[in-house]
């Protein structure tokens, strides 16, 4: 997979890039992340990358020509689907992730100040992305959460490719808890099933524990969920061992 990168600020994308997992991804081959100046592609004397908005108001807007420029100088080979990142794009979310993990290449157009002039986004994009209801000073963190999202469910990213498929949204559903050495900390204890080596036990404990947890922080999914005659009894074991847990854990004398 290729990531092409346009940003006013490529010095942002340097460490990301440089550790961890996806150091390794791009050490191994497996992404190519090439990050563009769009500065670069100003040709103006001053190198102008924004202007003041038509109609009046605050602060600056980013051109399109130097955009546009950099779009045709890094070529339409291999075929690239275009992103624009911006707060008023769709959604950002691990279906979205996988959808474009399988794609041969991306490009993604940071932002910065007001936005990006409008005509970019009508006619030089296949679609705008948003990671969240908030506003950011800039696309290059966003960017950056995508190549992320989208690099770890690329087939050998990761050194466990089952690891990608046990997780939160994989499902639309949360993950459930994990826990590891020390087996007692400060008193408190690891659930006793998980040590228990009975496979099947697990599983159930963990599917219990992952739909009790959608149900309680995120209402919305789990109303979706079309819940198996295993799913219920797996939840009300959770419910159950939960109940237990918060009555163990009230003080003496409590109601
Ligand atoms: N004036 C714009 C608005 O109200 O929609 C916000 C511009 S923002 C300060 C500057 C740039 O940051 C955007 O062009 C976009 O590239 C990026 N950005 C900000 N928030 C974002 C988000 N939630 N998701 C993706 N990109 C974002």
């Amino acid at each position: 997979m290729i990531f092409d990168i346009l940003s006013l600020f490529p010095g942002m994308f340097v460490s990301p890039l440089s550790d961890s997992i996806l150091g390794k991804a791009v050490e191994r081959g497996l992404i190519s992340v090439r990050v563009h100046n769009i500065r670069s592609y100003a040709r103006d004397k001053h190198q102008m990358t924004d202007d003041r908005p038509f109609g009046g108001g605050e602060g600056m807007v980013m051109k399109p020509e130097p955009i546009v420029s950099a779009l045709r100088a890094i070529g339409p080979e291999p075929r690239p689907r275009i992103i624009l990142l911006s707060p008023q794009g769709k959604l950002f979310d691990q279906r979205a992730a996988r959808r474009l993990s399988g794609l041969p290449r991306l490009i993604l157009i940071c932002g910065r100040y007001e936005g990006v002039d409008e005509r970019v986004a009508r006619h030089f994009v296949d679609e705008e992305i948003s990671i969240g209801d908030y506003v950011l000073t800039g696309g290059e963190l966003a960017a950056m959460v995508m190549v992320d999202a989208i690099t770890r469910l690329i087939p050998g990213v990761l050194g466990n490719d089952l690891s990608a498929e046990a997780e939160s949204f994989v499902e639309p559903i949360l993950e459930y808890p994990q826990y590891t050495r020390p087996q007692e900390f400060q008193g408190y204890k690891v659930p006793e099933i998980l040590l228990s080596g009975h496979h099947a036990a697990i599983q159930k404990w963990r599917r219990g524990y992952a739909l009790l947890r959608t149900r309680q922080r995120r209402p919305d999914l789990f109303a979706r969920l079309e819940l198996t005659a295993v799913d219920r009894e797996c939840l009300g074991l959770a419910e159950e061992e939960e109940a237990g847990a918060v009555r163990r854990s009230k003080p003496e004398g409590a109601g």
